[in-house]
């Protein structure tokens, strides 16, 4: 689906100078007829002063796409050029970097097993494995076949046995993936999966070209993932909802901050299916094959990169509270919202002074 794009800045303020201008005209002719100078005076400040405000904060470019697997939202405070930059390069990496895809550049390399890696995908590669060192294998790059086995791929699910968990998770695991210079070589049936990590790298991506264009202010919503660049025209604050993993379209709180950010949440409502009663979700425990902990509905992370963002919220998900608190004490790089199944929420300190609209408990170091 391509995006929808609007421009309205433009005539608005146009209309606004003319309305301006013939107001003046009017005021003066009407003044000097009759007097009372120092009133009309007055008013005529106030609506220049009311009309230099609306002009000077301009509307957004926006666009709506599909992409990625999911709904995606862009607003720029720029030119029409820098929102066809942002939804061309989104739709640039999906093409490259879906496992699911047998077109991608990502799902060739899974087929022969070895390639020369170059570009995004050398980078992403590399990022994922020193990603998935520091998180102590919670975020795996490797787990697609577990997520194959499970149907979440072509949504043909399936509850895998015992049996068949332990054929497919000796091939999960970063050793099976040997790096020389850019060469990949993959172990027999190890394959590559992004998708924990993509939709962050797209967004921090994007951030970087609107930065290098000179624009000054964007919000990227591309499913889970918000970037935010920059400070709003008009100098409030961003103020970002965390989804109610209840009711997702609603939101349970909200961050407020202001600069360039990324926030990313991952959780287990995003995708699942149920049988016989029982829901499973997409985050998979890469040393179980399972998914994993059951009592966290989601973790949203707060961070100056996408990328990094998006593979903590997927990794901590998998460590479940208490190992990801501990984690985030050894890390000074991000914060963290925690929303547990019976809807408690914690929060670590740097997002707790910027969490409004809920009850929740504050993790200190
Ligand atoms: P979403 O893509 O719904 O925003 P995530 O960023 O948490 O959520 O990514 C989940 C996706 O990442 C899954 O669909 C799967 O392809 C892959 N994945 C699942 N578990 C892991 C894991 N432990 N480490 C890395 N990738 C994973
Ligand atoms: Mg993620």
């Amino acid at each position: 689906m391509r995006p929808v794009y609007s421009n309205t800045h433009l005539s608005n303020c146009q209309i606004l100078f003319d309305s301006f201008f013939r107001f003046c005209y009017t005021f003066f002719k009407i003044s000097f007829e009759f007097g009372d100078l120092m009133k009309k005076l007055m008013i005529c400040i106030v609506l220049i002063a009311l009309l230099l405000t609306g002009c000077s904060v301009s509307e957004p470019e926006e666009a709506d796409l599909y992409a990625m697997d999911t709904l995606m939202k862009i607003k720029i405070w720029g030119e029409h050029e820098d929102l066809v930059l942002v939804t061309d390069e989104i739709h640039r990496l999906d093409l490259l970097l879906s496992a699911a895809d047998s077109g991608s550049l990502l799902s060739q390399i899974n087929l022969s097993g070895s390639a020369e890696l170059s570009g995004d995908i050398l980078t992403l590669t590399q990022d994922a494995l020193s990603l998935s060192e520091k998180t102590g294998g919670a975020f795996d790059p490797t787990v697609y076949p577990l997520v194959r086995l499970w149907g979440f791929p072509d949504d043909a699910y399936h509850v895998p046995t015992q049996e068949e968990l332990d054929e497919t998770l000796p091939l999960v695991g970063t050793e099976h993936i040997h790096m020389d210079g850019s060469s990949i070589t993959l172990d027999k049936g190890t394959m590559l999966d992004f998708g924990a990590i993509a939709k962050g790298y797209a967004a921090q991506q994007c951030v970087n070209l609107l930065e290098e264009n000179g624009v000054e202010a964007a919000l990227l919503s591309l499913g889970g993932n918000v970037q935010t660049l920059g400070t709003k025209p008009d100098g409030t604050a961003w103020n970002i909802g965390i989804a109610d993993p209840d009711n997702p379209s609603q939101a349970i709180a909200q961050l407020s901050f202001f600069g360039s950010k990324a926030l990313v949440t991952s959780g287990g409502y995003q995708r699942f299916f149920e049988f016989n009663g029982v829901s499973y979700h997409h985050i998979l425990d890469p040393k179980t094959g399972m998914p994993a902990d059951q009592t966290l509905a989601s973790v949203t992370i707060l961070c100056d990169n996408g990328e990094v963002a998006d593979a903590y919220s997927t990794a901590l998900f998998v460590m479940g509270l208490e190992e990801a608190t501990e984690f985030w004490k050894t890390q000074n790089d991000f914060d963290a919202v925690f929303i547990m199944k019976d809807r408690t929420i914690y929060a670590t300190e740097g997002c707790a002074e910027l969490l409004s609209g809920c009850e929740f408990t504050v993790i200190k170091r």
